[in-house]
């Protein structure tokens, strides 16, 4: 074949032209297409291999090689794949076989900015080179053809190409980029090296560089890699070493993965010091194909409360790196797992815009949560030793299970207390996976301080005729614990979650029960104890309530700008009064809360319910200071709850009237 020019496709000249102006700003991803496309040419091969043997041409040890010229100003980055004839040459650089391409040219404005989103979305593969380049020259011979057949492509970037037969001992291709003035730093080792190490690292071919020395150069300032030494400068040594660590930990089947170097690989890329509680590895396959390495850290980071921080994982495609916290791949609420998903079916070009519209990504959010979640439910489960069933037979354990159990014991609450929060978001922003998620909430309760109590744990130990699982948040432990409406709860010895994260009380908005027990706040609504409540006390309430009639009309009257209602309660033991909510009303608390954060809350009124057993209740009727009284009873119930009376002054005022 004799030297021909022939035209680019009308749409390669256009992206080309695109290409070299609106990438600009992000030049070095060449390196990485480039890299990327040397590394699927020897996949190429290693694949049609599988049939013909002899396409190996006794060379199977396949391999990048990355070279420079610094006084020609070339970078060349030479592969021994599959190659291309010369036919292949013409079609594959001169044309763009991708369906959608005409489309996809069709959409470009001529507005640099709007098109470079747009060609984030398009693969731009080879022409990338065109960004730091301005003549390109590639050599190829296809595996198994006549070292006559090589091919040499020649081109400026610009309307045409030219093409001709060469010869050629070497199977595969070499891309010569000629740089342009302002990219000769591309022709520096310790920049390509530092490139190659930020997104090649785990292509899994060793990628190869001369190795260089300093000639009679001095070492003045170690820490400067380019400018520390002086004359002779750098010069090659003839050896050759691999600088990217050529294997994709993920990749790599579990077994030969030790646990130290599934441990190492998290420190990496979570920049944590201490080791993850657990990980997860698996190959998915089916529609969507990828690999997912998934961790969940021991330590909460710092800007963990922030949600606009980007959370999210490393995203790969076949093995080539293409983005940081690629949020779209899990919900917000699991922002805390570290990990690298491998997709084999993204483009490399892919932009964090098109992640969140894919359907592959879709499938890979779902079951990466999956993951999470069942890594959760394994550590819970595990995090207890000997811990006794609930059909009060404790596990017998052989000494292997045992160790292994005790190494996993305390991790699930570990996590919990750093990252419980976070998960309960779950409830509000992850519907179809609600129940797994409540199964794995814990909280502090009546019968425990630490915040390790399951809806399991606690429905085990239900009151014979218990109906609800019983519940109260509040801003501190020890608030909720002195709560008074607690008081009838403790008496009968019925346990009830104690709730303080900031969170709960909007996450249980979207939890109404747990394995068919109604969820229940104790400051909701009337107290029904149901059946817990004999006769006798269901009686004597009824009773109260007709005698007190007149005295909770005249509070109601007092009262009328405080109080939604007055009523009896059974609930209260010790104290005289306590305030409550309308069954589906917002609690006060979350009301302060919202009124804290400075944003609009409905005006609650709560129910006052006093206590017709207490003293100051009794002597109420006939006193002389009712009104004060009354207005003391409220705010005084208000304290006790955490809140502050609307006017402390009057309130104060009141009560050292009395004391007087
Ligand atoms: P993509 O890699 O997304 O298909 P590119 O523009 O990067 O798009 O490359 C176009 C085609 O050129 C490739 O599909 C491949 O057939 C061919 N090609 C590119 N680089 C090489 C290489 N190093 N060895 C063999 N073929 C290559």
């Amino acid at each position: 074949m004799t030297k021909q020019t022939l035209s680019f496709q009308a749409e390669v000249a256009q992206l080309l032209h695109l290409v070299t102006h609106s990438l600009y700003s992000n030049k070095e991803i060449f390196l990485r297409e480039l890299i990327s496309n040397a590394s699927d040419a020897c996949d190429k091969l290693r694949f049609e291999a599988i049939n013909d043997g002899g396409l190996y041409e006794n060379d199977s040890e396949l391999k990048v090689k990355v070279t420079f010229d610094k006084d020609a100003k070339t970078l060349t980055i030479t592969d021994n794949g599959i190659g291309m004839s010369a036919q292949e040459a013409i079609d594959h650089l001169g044309t763009i076989a991708k369906s959608g391409t005409k489309d996809f040219v069709s959409k470009l404005s001529g507005d640099q900015k709007a098109d470079s989103q747009l060609i984030g979305q398009f693969g731009v593969g080879f022409y990338s080179g065109f960004i730091v380049a301005d003549k390109i020259s590639v050599e190829s011979r296809r595996a198994g053809m006549k070292t006559s057949e090589g091919v040499r492509w020649v081109s400026g970037g610009s309307g045409d190409f030219e093409v001709e037969a060469i010869e050629r001992a070497e199977r595969g291709t070499s891309v010569t980029l000629h740089l342009r003035e302002d990219a000769l730093d591309y022709a520096q080792a310790w920049k390509v090296k530092n490139i190659i190490n930020k997104y090649s690292d785990h292509i899994s071919l060793p990628i190869l560089m001369e190795k260089e020395e300093w000639k009679d150069g001095e070492l003045i300032n170690p820490s400067d890699e380019a400018g520390g030494r002086q004359p002779g400068g750098m010069v090659k040594t003839g050896e050759w070493e691999t600088v990217n660590k050529a294997s994709a930990i993920w990749s790599r089947p579990k077994k030969d993965i030790s646990a130290e170097q599934y441990d190492e690989f998290y420190k990496q890329i979570s920049h944590d010091f201490e080791a993850p509680l657990a990980h997860t590895h698996n190959r998915v396959e089916g529609s969507t194909e990828y690999t997912q390495l998934l961790y969940i850290p021991g330590k909460a980071p710092m800007d963990l409360w922030n949600r606009d921080k980007k959370g999210g994982l490393k995203l790969y495609v076949k093995r080539v790196f293409i983005m940081d916290d690629a949020e779209a791949l899990l919900p917000t609420y699991l922002r805390f797992v570290k990990g690298v998903v491998d997709s084999a079916d993204l483009p490399l070009n892919v932009s964090r815009e098109l992640l969140q519209e894919s359907r592959d990504v879709k499938a890979i959010r779902e079951g990466c949560t999956k993951r999470v979640l069942g890594m959760l439910e394994d550590l819970a489960k595990h995090d207890k030793v000997g811990e006794t069933s609930t059909d009060g037979v404790t596990d017998v354990l052989s000494a292997e299970d045992k160790a292994e159990a005790e190494k996993n014991a305390g991790k699930y609450t570990k996590f919990y207390a750093e990252f419980g929060a976070v998960l309960k978001e779950g409830l509000g922003e992850d519907f179809a996976n609600k129940e797994r998620l409540c199964k794995l909430l814990r909280f502090a309760s009546t019968s425990s301080d630490a915040a390790t109590v399951g809806f399991a744990d606690y429905k085990a130990r239900m009151k014979e005729g218990q109906e609800a699982i019983y519940y109260i948040t509040a801003d501190t432990l020890a608030a909720a614990k002195n709560s008074p409406q607690l008081e009838v709860f403790k008496k009968k010895g019925i346990e009830v979650l104690l709730m303080t994260d900031r969170v709960d009380e909007w996450a249980l908005n979207f939890v109404q029960e747990f394995d068919g027990t109604p969820l229940q706040s104790v400051a909701k609504g009337a107290v029904d104890l149901g059946s817990l409540q004999d006769e006798a006390e269901k009686k004597a309430a009824e009773e109260a309530a007709e005698t007190f009639k007149p005295l909770l009309a005249k509070l109601k009257e007092a009262l009328k700008d405080k109080a939604e209602d007055v009523r009896i309660t059974t609930r209260l033991v010790d104290s005289p009064a306590c305030l409550v909510v309308q069954d589906h009303g917002m609690s006060t608390q979350l009301a302060r809360m919202l009124k804290q954060a400075g944003q609009a809350a409905p005006e609650v009124k709560p129910v006052l319910e006093v206590n017709a057993e207490h003293p100051l209740v009794k002597k109420l009727e006939g006193s002389v200071h009712f009104n004060d009284l009354a207005h003391i009873l409220f705010d005084q119930a208000l304290l006790a709850e955490g809140g502050m009376p609307a006017d402390p002054a009057a309130y104060v005022k009141r009560v050292n009237a009395l004391l007087v």
